[in-house]
């Protein structure tokens, strides 16, 4: 047979990023929401993989005016795009960021007295008012101030120079997984809430909810904005929750291209150590992705990929740049023709789900662990 490639312009590996259908899906959340109730994007670790450039842009487009990060870092990558908004930087803030976070305007997550006092002075010696938002430990054990403790901090907020106290807010560690602890969170969190005194309380920004945040969000005060990450990208949403008649689209799709095509003989062993071994002879294609891009190895013998419409396993082991797939059952596989790793392609798929039960991950992983070698190539881009 001669040698038959397909060429195109595309790189080796790519994610394609479809901002028309992450329009569709902040269309159907903000549907979703009571009027009450502000959107939060969050937009953290690069969107979520998706490139924080272009995904801010789009909200901003679709009317959303308030952000979440991870970071002052990224904070101030936001900030740059989004001149106007509200930012919410989500973990802690180092001490030697104040001033940056000072300077571009972000809303600091604060947990203890300390640093609302550290942040005060910087605040009060640059002439400046920093944004704060509280955050109360209900059970997630992470960031936040126990909530127990918290009224002392709430008091103490109002008398500090130089703050500007915004909001208050909590993190369920298991919205997806139990009702109940859930529920004891909110209650928690509620029963702090109530202690703040009403003038103060009724210009605060009271949040608690993630994509999943469960309760059917009892739609009443005083919760007045939700936190919503990996919704916007697609993934479905929790049954019982606000958002659960909504079906989002996937945004990402992860694809590579076939570098090489040959046929070994049985007893063939394939890649490192081994793992696979040829019961007969097959013909094998190699993918132009590895780990070095996002495919993790806890994958290796068990993913599939879709080949000219047909889904076709990995055999042995991912490596770093390339992968091994059975093309016996796709005759007309030639070089440079496209793998989805991620995605749809002529009318077979795999889902982001799917891909994760292989590779041992969750969806949030599975997005960021895309690595910068994959360019991401942009669909739906609005010329303004
Ligand atoms: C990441 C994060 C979110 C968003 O969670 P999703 O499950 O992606 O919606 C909300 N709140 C906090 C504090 C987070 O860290």
């Amino acid at each position: 047979m001669a040698y038959e490639t397909f060429t195109s312009n595309l790189p080796r590996a790519w994610a394609e990023i479809d901002l028309s259908a992450f329009e569709r899906n902040i269309g159907k959340i903000k549907a979703a929401l009571p009027p009450h109730v502000r959107y939060i994007a969050v937009v953290k670790a690069d969107a979520y993989g998706h490139g924080v450039g272009h995904i801010v842009e789009r909200l901003l487009q679709c009317g959303i005016d308030a952000f979440a990060v991870a970071n002052a870092r990224e904070g101030s990558d936001v900030r740059y795009i989004a001149p106007q908004s509200e930012i919410f930087i989500l973990g802690p803030t180092l001490p030697e960021e104040f001033e940056s976070v000072a300077a571009d305007k972000l809303t600091v997550a604060i947990s203890n007295a300390d640093e609302a006092r550290a942040l005060s002075r910087l605040a009060e010696a640059k002439k400046t008012r920093v944004p704060v938002n509280v955050k109360i430990d209900t059970g997630m054990g992470r960031m936040g101030v126990w909530h127990e403790e918290a009224l002392p901090l709430l008091e103490l907020l109002p008398t500090l120079g130089g703050l500007d106290f915004r909001g208050v807010f909590t993190h369920f560690s298991s919205a997806d997984s139990s009702r109940e602890y859930t529920e004891l969170q909110r209650s928690r969190f509620l029963a702090v809430v109530e202690k703040i005194p009403p003038k103060i309380r009724e210009r605060l920004t009271i949040h608690a909810d993630n994509s999943a945040g469960l309760e059917t969000f009892s739609r009443k005060k005083p919760f007045n904005a939700v936190r919503v990450g990996i919704l916007q990208y697609g993934l479905p949403p929790v049954a019982g929750t606000i958002f659960e008649e909504i079906s989002p689209e996937p945004v990402l799709s992860f694809r590579a291209r076939i570098g090489l095509v040959k046929t070994l003989p049985a007893g063939t062993p394939l890649s490192y150590n081994r793992t696979k071994v040829l019961d007969k002879e097959t013909r094998i294609a190699l993918v132009t992705a590895g780990y070095g891009d996002g495919i993790p190895t806890a994958a290796s013998n068990k993913a599939e990929f879709v080949v000219c419409g047909k889904r076709v396993p990995v055999l042995g082991r991912v490596t770093m740049d390339q992968t091994i797939i059975d093309v016996s059952g796709v005759p007309e596989v030639r070089v440079g023709v496209p793998a989805t790793i991620i995605g749809k392609s002529d009318g077979a798929s795999v889902s982001i789900e799917e891909f994760c039960s292989w590779g041992g991950c969750i969806s949030w992983e599975a997005l960021v662990s895309i690595t910068k070698r994959v360019p991401r190539i942009y669909h739906g881009l609005r010329n303004l």
